[in-house]
């Protein structure tokens, strides 16, 4: 008796589901983005956003073009169209792109790119077909695309059997309606967010589509104290909780995580019913959040903060002491972005297309200073440095194999055709055959480039190990030196003088 009960049951309900009512198939195609209006409680603005500075100049630009469009265009300057805000999770892109609705005062088109991806084929262009035709409606207003890599992932990568045919489709549309509005009477911005830039088509970066791309990044000390103070004026807070000292127990944590840290402490400080939030209440809720977080992205315990400094340092210190023109401008250990721990940031004075060999040997040693400074002072190595041998040994082997710096090879190219210049970041091409004994040698080569690389920048450590160690100790405090405090310091460093500098004729045999 059952099985036949239960049949007509779960008809019954599809019936039920699809007869009439307004979500029926007619309106399957209709736009889903939510309209926010100016005007609306809650309206968002700059003020709300904090740490992402660079960011904000940014898209202050963006609230100016959809003020006084004419401004811009009585001068024949085009509006641009798309703009592309890229960063980790959590870090306010999407609060970013209501402040600039809320501060030009204009509507606020948002949808999320996960919900073009649709079961039924054609569903999805017709929703981005929708989208724009209501957005130019109202113009000027801005459509915000969350999620953007959801529907933007690169054709070529979606696989050899043809991909996915519906997201292809949803691209297609968006790629024909940004081509399609002509930014001169209609003044609508395309906003759209991800935080994997990498898998996106090239076709959506080309200039007059998404050609102008706004990092988001983690907040530094400074940024994450200003964000803290914007959330806990929500709650009670007692005199003496002190946001500075959280925002420094903070690295790694963005804007989300720390929205998220202010509301944990304040439920803490309720369950213990006290009527103020206590310093205290936020040391517990940073243990929690951090416990939630190490999964989701790379908070750095104090050993490892200890290990990122000195890495940092070894490279800067070994990078400004090295021939050529690239100045050591920012060392932080703030997480960045999504691959590095710590960065140090070397910016070229002037544009330079060529390089000599004493600055390609100079660029070897200052990759090997952060994994040369782990062993000078923790005499250990951990798995930090691999991206800097990775770089290492591609140089070093371009430079025997492509460039003809090799006294030992001679000026031969070993790579077959001109590989693409290593300062655009060419793709290494197949080899010319060679002989057991010529690719034993090109091992050899490259191993003692890089070798002499890493002595030279132990050398140097050592030389200025006070040095080192004031400043790793300065980093770890600040998070980040930058500018002419950093670059006043590092005048200090000294070049040994006991010949440890190696000299070319050492190069082969180190
Ligand atoms: P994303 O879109 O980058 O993933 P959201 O904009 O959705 O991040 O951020 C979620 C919440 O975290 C915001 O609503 C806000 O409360 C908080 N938040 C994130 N970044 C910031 C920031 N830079 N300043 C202030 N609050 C922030
Ligand atoms: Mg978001
Ligand atoms: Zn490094």
């Amino acid at each position: 008796m059952i099985p036949p009960l239960i049949f007509i049951a779960v008809w019954r309900f599809f019936i039920a589901r699809g007869g009439g009512g307004p979500q029926g198939a007619l309106s399957i195609g209709k736009s889903k983005a939510k309209v926010y209006v100016e005007g609306e409680a809650g309206k968002v603005t700059f003020n709300d956003v904090a740490g992402v500075d660079e960011a904000k100049a940014e898209l202050v630009e963006i609230v100016d073009f959809l003020k006084t469009p004419k401004r811009f265009t009585d001068l024949g300057a085009k509006i641009p169209k798309g703009v592309l805000l890229v960063g980790p999770p959590g870090t306010g892109k999407t609060l970013m792109a209501k402040a600039v609705a809320g501060e030009a005062g204009v509507p606020f088109f948002s949808i999320s790119g996960s919900e073009f991806v649709e079961l039924f084929v054609g569903v999805g262009s017709s929703r981005v077909r929708d989208l724009f035709d209501q957005a130019k409606k109202q113009a000027p207003c801005i459509i915000f695309i969350d999620e953007l890599d959801a529907i933007g992932k690169s054709r070529a990568s979606s696989g050899f059997y043809g991909g996915n045919d519906e997201r292809e489709q949803t691209l297609n549309q968006l790629l024909t309606e940004m081509d399609g509005f002509d930014a001169g009477d209609t003044t609508v911005i395309v906003l759209a967010a991800t935080n994997r830039p990498e898998t996106l088509d090239p076709a959506l970066l080309r200039p007059g589509r998404f050609d102008r791309q706004v990092l988001v990044d983690r907040p530094d000390l400074k940024g994450r104290e200003a964000i803290l103070n914007i959330h806990a004026k929500d709650v009670k807070l007692s005199e003496a909780v002190d946001l500075k000292q959280i925002a420094t127990r903070t690295p790694g944590f963005a804007g989300a995580d720390l929205a998220n840290l202010v509301n944990e402490a304040a439920l803490l400080a309720a369950r213990r019913n006290s009527s103020k939030v206590e310093q205290q209440d936020f040391a517990e809720a940073i243990e929690r959040v951090v416990a939630g977080l190490e999964k989701k992205s790379r908070v750095l315990n104090d050993k490892e903060k200890e290990i990122v400094a000195y890495h940092e340092v070894g490279h800067a210190l070994v990078g400004a002491v090295m021939p050529g023109s690239d100045q050591v401008e920012k060392i932080s250990i703030v997480p960045r972005g999504m691959a590095a721990l710590g960065y140090t940031l070397q910016l070229p004075t002037e544009d330079r297309f060529l390089r000599d060999e004493a600055e390609l040997k100079g660029q070897i040693a200052t990759l090997l200073g952060g994994r040369s400074a782990e062993e000078l002072i923790f005499g250990s190595i951990t798995t930090g440095a691999s991206n800097d041998l990775q770089r290492a040994t591609d140089l070093a082997e371009q430079m025997v194999t492509t460039y003809g710096m090799s006294k030992v090879l001679g000026p031969l190219a070993y790579e077959r055709g001109q590989r693409s210049n290593f300062l655009e970041g060419g793709m290494p091409n197949a080899r010319r055959p060679i002989s057991e004994e010529t690719a034993k040698a090109i091992d050899e080569e490259v191993k003692s480039l890089v070798e002499s690389g890493h002595q030279r920048a132990l050398a140097i450590l050592q030389e200025n190990r006070a040095l080192l160690e004031d400043l790793a100790k300065q980093l770890l405090e600040a998070e980040v030196i930058e500018g002419p405090p950093l670059r006043e310091q590092l005048k200090q460093v000294q070049v040994p003088a006991d010949g440890h500098v190696v000299k070319d004729a050492e190069l082969t045999t180190v």
